[in-house]
């Protein structure tokens, strides 16, 4: 059965979360499952991690390329996070959305206000909440390619970035992975079928008239 393709703008998924809540790993999971949505790449001032390749995770910048970068207008949003400075560059995402493709950011509660203001339209703003603050302990420590002090770090600044929630429009407690999985697919399915968001739907309505 071949199902009738409606043009359609992107949307911009966010999903940010205190650090250890799982969104990297749900992040993946839904580039595997859903292949037309795509992950925009930050540019960012930090040290990269053991495994984190150039270009695939971040592009890795130094604080002068990051800070020429900016004030050439070239990112969409950016912020200081521990002590570090991020950013999304703008003309992917602009050309993926142009293409009706979806793209999906990792950001945190400033990059998403930020984008609140030049972008609302396009949102679709999900935050993933930990269990509890025992689980994201566990999962941090876990993770163990950060040093002791930075976990510490990262619980401390846990609080922070979950005060901003009621910023967000769906939130999704990240206990049971395929769960979450399950409820970030339905938002995106739902999402997806704003009528605001299917931008050739005038044209099939007139074709659609012509035929009654
Ligand atoms: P990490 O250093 O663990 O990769 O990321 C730290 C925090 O920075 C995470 O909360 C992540 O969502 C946020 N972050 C990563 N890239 C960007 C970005 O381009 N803009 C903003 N505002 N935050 C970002």
């Amino acid at each position: 059965m071949s199902e009738i393709a409606i043009q359609r703008h992107g949307l911009m998924l966010v999903l940010s979360s205190p650090s250890g809540a799982g969104k990297t790993t749900l992040s993946r999971l839904l580039l595997e499952a859903d292949e037309n949505i795509s992950m925009s790449v930050s540019v960012t001032t930090r040290a990269p991690r053991e495994g984190e390749v150039d270009g695939r995770d971040y592009f890795f910048k130094s604080t002068e390329e990051f800070g020429l970068m900016r004030n050439r207008g070239e990112l969409l949003e950016h912020a200081k996070v521990f002590d570090n400075y991020y950013g999304t560059p703008s003309a992917p995402v602009n050309e993926a959305l142009a293409k009706g493709r979806d793209v999906l950011f990792d950001i945190d509660w400033q990059g998403t206000q930020q984008l609140m203001e030049t972008a609302n339209q396009h949102l679709v703003k999900v935050f993933i909440m930990p269990p509890s603050g025992q689980e994201l302990e566990k999962r941090l420590t876990k993770r163990a390619l950060d040093p002791p002090e930075v976990v510490a770090a990262r619980m401390d600044k846990a609080w922070n970035e979950i005060s901003h929630y009621t910023d967000y429009e769906y939130i999704i407690i990240n206990d049971v992975v395929e769960e979450s999985m399950k409820k970030l697919r339905s938002i995106l399915r739902a999402e997806r079928l704003k009528r605001e968001r299917q931008i050739g739907l005038a044209n099939f309505v007139r074709g659609l008239q012509q035929t009654l």
